[in-house]
């Protein structure tokens, strides 16, 4: 397999789907790999658009046939990535774009170490809960207990942010969705398939991405892990 494999990982209610839906229309030649998952479809979702959706049974029966590159159990739904649909895609002259949670990005890692891996973290917790609330309400009701078992889960997710390559914020969406951009084509200028790499864009991502490194961000993450009350690394110097 020769194309980049991407990995982007944020807590549920991060805004990560709006980021990934408009980086679909800047950036060429990388591919979404949609996901299967046990759970049902929520608002507008399709078939084979969002998630192939499908049963537990057939699930089960795809993990016993070797058929997943990592899956895991999520909120109480199995949620996996096909073997078949990156090759397919990498057989295209693809990149391709997994949304996966910190469990899948651990096993894909593993297999896969030379995948990029991207964390998102929302900027507070109150506008993740802003978010999942206005989510939940979107979607018929609100349940106070599952907002805060989601704000709970959010801060173990964060806690993974080092086992990340770049970490993104998403508190000015714009922004966000310009660094993933960069980060997409700095690596693809570092692993020498970019067809545009001479072109005068080339010095601006490298430095965006080289700014989202997760060695560089420690300044702006450094708030985020303190609002989620996630232990800080000593500041350096
Ligand atoms: P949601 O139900 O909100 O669409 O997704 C819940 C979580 O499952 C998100 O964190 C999302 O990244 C994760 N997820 C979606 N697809 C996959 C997958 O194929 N594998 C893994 N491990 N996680 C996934």
């Amino acid at each position: 397999m020769s194309g980049i494999l991407f990995i982007i990982s944020a807590p549920s209610g991060s805004g990560k789907s709006t980021i990934v839906n408009q980086l679909r229309s800047l950036v060429s030649r990388l591919e979404f790999s949609v996901s299967w998952t046990t759970r049902g479809p929520r608002g507008s979702e399709q078939e084979s658009r969002e998630y192939h959706f499908t049963t537990r049974d057939h699930f089960e029966e795809m993990i016993r046939n070797g058929e997943f590159l990592e899956y895991a159990d999520v909120f109480g739904n199995y949620y996996g990535t096909a073997l078949s649909t990156l090759k397919e895609a990498f057989a295209q002259d693809k990149d391709v774009l997994l949304d996966i949670d910190v469990q899948g990005a651990s096993q894909v890692r593993a297999k896969m170490p030379d995948a990029v891996s991207i964390f998102l973290m929302p900027p507070t917790p109150e506008i993740l809960a802003t978010r999942l609330r206005n989510r939940s309400r979107a979607e018929g009701s609100v349940r106070e207990e599952d907002i805060d078992r989601r704000l709970a889960k959010a801060r173990q997710e964060i806690e993974n942010y080092r086992d990340y390559g770049y970490i993104l914020v998403n508190d000015i969406l714009d922004r966000a969705v310009e660094e993933m951009a960069a980060i997409v084509a700095a690596e693809r200028i570092r692993h020498g398939n970019d067809p545009g790499a001479g072109g005068a864009d080339r010095e601006r991502v490298l430095r965006i991405a080289h700014n989202c490194r997760q060695a560089n961000s420690e300044a702006r993450i450094r708030p985020v892990l303190q609002a989620f009350g996630v232990p800080v690394p000593a500041a350096k110097g």
